[in-house]
């Protein structure tokens, strides 16, 4: 880890708008030294100062292969995420970790691998879909589905044509579409029939909203998915990053240092539903 307590000062390179309320911004250490010694695995979080507003937490949407720059993709829903996107390239941010529990990618080898994502939960599994894609050697089938609210909401246009070339079952599926809409209607959960491989020898990675995440796991039980096998990461209020306010507490774990990205079999017996 780079810096667990205190906010180290980094800059933005460059900022692309996603959607009408989302942009993905990459940053790096104003010191390169940092920068250079920089690591994460897919999964993990960061804690973003935006100085005179506060900090909030964000997941790393960049390639664990690529580390010259930092990339995060923030949806403005309030204060601090509306201050952020106020920002400029070339201004500077806070940055804290990187913190918590990854994908564990390196005992997925040789596996089929599910993505599973809902809305800007596609943010957080992107760096873990570069990280598979980057060694898709190692890895067997690869699916990615990907649900949100309208074809206006729908992320990463440009990567998701780019999985669909190197083979990968790319599967979009939007709750209200309009006349331009080719993809799927309805949500997520429903993409799971057009998956053309079993469970057996499968890991599924998911990322969404918590209602999203409980209903998919349900119905991929059903389908005959171990909770072994399944792997998600949650986004719960949290303030410090690294165990010490215990806001992200859920049942008897901290999902700040024991996820975001947790075992379905530790879900089974936390209270994800609510959030
Ligand atoms: C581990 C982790 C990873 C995250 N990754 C991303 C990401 O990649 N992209 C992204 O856009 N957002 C992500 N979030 C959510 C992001 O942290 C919140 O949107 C942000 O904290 C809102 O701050 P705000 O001051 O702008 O909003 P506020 O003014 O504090 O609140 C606006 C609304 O957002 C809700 N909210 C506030 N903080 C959080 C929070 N931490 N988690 C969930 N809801 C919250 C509030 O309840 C309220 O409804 C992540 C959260 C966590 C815990």
């Amino acid at each position: 880890m780079i810096t667990p307590e205190k906010p180290l000062l980094a800059e933005i390179i460059s900022i692309s708008q996603d959607t009408s309320d989302t942009k993905t911004f990459e940053v790096g250490f104003v010191d390169k030294k940092l920068q250079k010694k920089f690591s994460f695995m897919p999964g993990q979080f960061m804690m973003i100062s935006v100085f005179g507003f506060g900090e909030f937490p964000i997941s790393i949407s960049s390639s664990p292969y690529k580390t010259n720059s930092i990339k995060f993709t923030i949806v403005n829903v309030g204060n601090v995420t509306n201050a952020m996107h106020k920002l400029k390239k070339g201004e500077q941010i806070g940055l804290r970790g990187p913190f918590g529990t990854g994908f564990p990618l390196q005992k997925f080898r040789k596996k089929n691998i599910l993505f599973v994502s809902g809305g800007c939960g596609l943010a957080p599994l992107r760096s873990a879909i570069y990280a598979v894609q980057e060694k898709k050697s190692e890895f067997g089938k690869i699916s990615v589905l990907f649900g949100c609210k309208t074809p206006e909401n729908v992320l990463f246009n440009e990567d998701m044509n780019q999985w669909q070339k190197e083979n990968f079952n790319v599967l979009s599926t939007v709750d209200y579409p309009n006349k331009n809409w080719k993809g799927n209607t309805g949500v997520v959960t429903g993409l799971f029939k057009q998956v053309n491989f079993s469970p057996e020898n499968t890991i599924v990675m998911i990322c969404g909203p918590s209602v999203m995440i409980h209903f998919s796991l349900i119905e991929l039980r059903k389908k005959g998915f171990r909770n072994e096998q399944m792997f998600a990461s949650l986004e719960r209020l949290m303030q410090c990053g690294v165990g010490y306010c215990s806001h992200c507490n859920i049942g008897n774990k901290y999902s700040c240092i024991d996820g975001p990205v947790f075992n379905a079999k530790d879900l089974e017996k936390l209270p994800v539903k609510e959030n």
